[in-house]
């Protein structure tokens, strides 16, 4: 038999071939990655549920003839610690969330809340849900490039979530940029695929890289280059830094862009920079004020 379709996955659980709706929910919980590329938050949190739905239904407790999602998160708190940990309001939250998205479609104002559903319940109900009724560690079986940018997503979330006003979606940018990149070729119309290539060929790229670089380094105050954490090309990444944090010898980057992925961070999307690139500036710390001429 065919092999069936997983994009995200580098292991698969046990007996995954002969249970179908197990490898519909990991489907589900893969398109709803690619929701998120596409920005649309609501329906990746509508998908992710689905992907819940799908793993009870799979797993030894979830027979039955009643699968609305209630009963099949009150059979999931029933069987798991970890479900039944998850607060009983933020479930429901989570629930009519999905209730109204399903019926009523959605509008803007709808990606913060989303956003927060998904990384706060979503994720770690459909993480429980695989590891105690399927024995198996999605966190583990995930390519790990995306489970970084996962937790990325969710450090930033935790940071951000206690600030007035904000649209937290911004949390998933990293995430959502790493798999637009990943699948360009799907995303891109074919000149633009020819003119990437192209420019490989004739060795415009890193000229091309490094004039950027240097318009970035112009245009920024105190900078500093890194390593991209989205594509890992070396010293890609510039960084601005808080000038007024240097002062008091605390290296901040405050924006940042990446010029061979195109990966940008503003200065209003708050914590992304700072996690993104901590364990580098841990190690590039001292040598960063050594070069303001503060240590
Ligand atoms: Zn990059």
């Amino acid at each position: 038999m065919e092999k069936s379709t997983l994009l995200f996955f580098r292991s698969r659980p046990q007996g995954l071939a002969s249970n179908a709706a197990l490898l519909s929910s990991m489907q589900s919980l893969e398109s709803s990655f690619f929701l998120i590329a596409l920005r649309r938050y609501p329906h990746a949190l509508s998908t992710c549920a689905s992907a819940f739905e799908m793993a009870i239904q799979a797993a030894p407790i979830g027979a039955g003839k009643d699968n609305r999602l209630q009963t099949l998160i009150a059979k999931a708190r029933h069987n798991s610690a970890a479900i039944a940990r998850i607060p009983q309001d933020r479930l429901d939250q989570f629930r009519d969330a999905r209730n109204r998205i399903i019926h009523r479609g959605f509008g803007p104002k709808d990606a913060s809340e989303s956003t927060s559903l998904y990384l706060e319940i979503a994720l770690p109900l459909l993480e429980a849900s695989y590891r105690d009724f399927h024995s198996y560690d999605v966190t583990d079986a995930l390519l790990q490039e995306y489970v970084e940018l996962l937790k990325v997503a969710q450090e930033v979330h935790r940071r951000a979530k206690t600030l007035q006003g904000y649209d937290l979606s911004y949390s998933l940018n990293a995430f959502g940029h790493l798999i637009r990149w990943r699948f360009k070729e799907n995303f891109s119309t074919g000149w633009e695929i020819h003119a990437l290539d192209h420019a490989d060929e004739i060795g415009l790229k890193f000229e091309n890289i490094e004039r950027e670089k240097e318009r970035l380094g112009r245009l920024f105050g105190p900078s500093w280059s890194f390593d991209c954490p989205l594509c890992n090309q070396p010293q890609s990444v510039v960084a601005e830094l808080d000038e007024t944090e240097l002062d008091t010898l605390e290296v901040t980057p405050k924006r940042m862009a990446c010029t061979v992925c195109g990966f940008v961070v503003h200065e209003l999307h708050l914590f992304l920079s700072e996690v993104l690139l901590q364990n580098q500036i841990v190690n590039a710390r001292s040598q960063i004020l050594k070069e303001y001429g503060l240590e």
